[in-house]
C-alpha cells in the first residue's frame, strides 16, 4: 500500500446516521473504464450493523430494485461529502478494515527498504555493509533488490555478513541457496572456511579448529 495512505488513516470520520466512528477500509479493486473507481486507496465506511441506514437499506433496495442488498454510509479521505456504498451482505468490507498499527509498521519497513536500495550505489565506496544486510534479511523486500544486494555483498567481501545470514530464517529457499553460494565465494576470497563443528571462521589451510579443537580436513 502507498505510504501516503498513512496520513489519511489518522482521520476521524463519524457516521451522520448512527454517530459511530467509521472504519478505514481498503478500496475494492477498481475496474478501469467502468467509472466505478473512487480515486482513493482507502475509504471510510460505517460498518456498524445497527446503523439505521444499513438496517433500513435492505427493505429500500428490495422495494426499489428487487434484490437483496443494503447501503453502508461512506466518506472519502479528506472529505465529508456524503456517499453510500451498496453491499450484498453484512460482512462486506469487514475483511478490508485497515489496522493502523500494521499499516504504520508496513510503511516503516517500506521506507527502510527504499533507503537501503539508495545506499547500495555507494556502499562499496563507503565499505558499508549495512544497507546490504537490511535487504538480505528483509523477507518482505523486493526480490530484485535483494538479488542486487547480494551482488554488492560479494563485492564488499566482508566476513561480517556471514553470521547474520547463517542465523536468519529464509522463507525463500532459492534465495537462501544464492546467499550460501555468495558466502562460500567470500570465504574463499578471504582464504577462510567455517569449522563444521563450531561454525567459527578459521583459516582455509587450518587442520585443527583454534576455537573448538575439531580436527579439520
Ligand atoms: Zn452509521
Ligand atoms: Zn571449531
Amino acid at each position: 500500500m502507498h505510504p501516503q495512505v498513512e496520513k489519511f488513516i489518522e482521520e476521524e470520520h463519524t457516521c451522520p446516521h448512527c454517530s459511530q466512528r467509521m472504519s478505514c477500509c481498503e478500496s475494492p479493486p477498481i475496474h478501469v473504464g467502468d467509472g466505478l473507481g473512487w480515486g482513493s486507496e482507502i475509504l471510510f465506511i460505517c460498518l456498524n450493523d445497527e446503523c439505521p441506514l444499513f438496517l433500513n437499506g435492505w427493505a429500500q433496495i428490495e422495494n426499489q430494485y428487487g434484490h437483496h442488498a443494503s447501503y453502508r454510509y461512506m466518506e472519502l479521505p479528506g472529505s465529508k461529502e456524503r456517499n453510500v456504498m451498496m453491499v450484498g451482505n453484512v460482512d462486506a468490507f469487514k475483511a478490508a478494515v485497515i489496522n493502523p498499527e500494521v499499516l504504520r509498521s508496513q510503511n516503516l519497513r517500506y521506507q527502510k527498504e527504499k533507503e537501503a536500495v539508495q545506499a547500495l550505489d555507494t556502499c562499496v565506496a563507503d565499505k558499508n555493509l549495512e544497507p546490504v544486510m537490511v535487504l538480505l534479511l528483509d523477507e518482505a523486500a523486493d526480490r530484485a533488490n535483494r538479488t542486487r544486494a547480494l551482488e554488492f555483498m560479494v563485492k564488499l567481501n566482508d566476513l561480517q555478513c556471514i553470521d547474520p545470514l547463517r542465523n536468519h530464517a529464509f522463507r525463500d529457499i532459492a534465495f537462501e541457496n544464492e546467499c550460501n553460494l555468495a558466502i562460500n565465494s567470500i570465504l574463499k576470497a578471504n582464504f577462510k572456511k567455517e569449522c563444521p563443528s563450531c561454525f567459527e571462521i578459521v583459516k582455509a589451510q587450518a587442520v585443527k579448529c583454534m576455537h573448538c579443537g575439531e580436527i579439520l580436513k
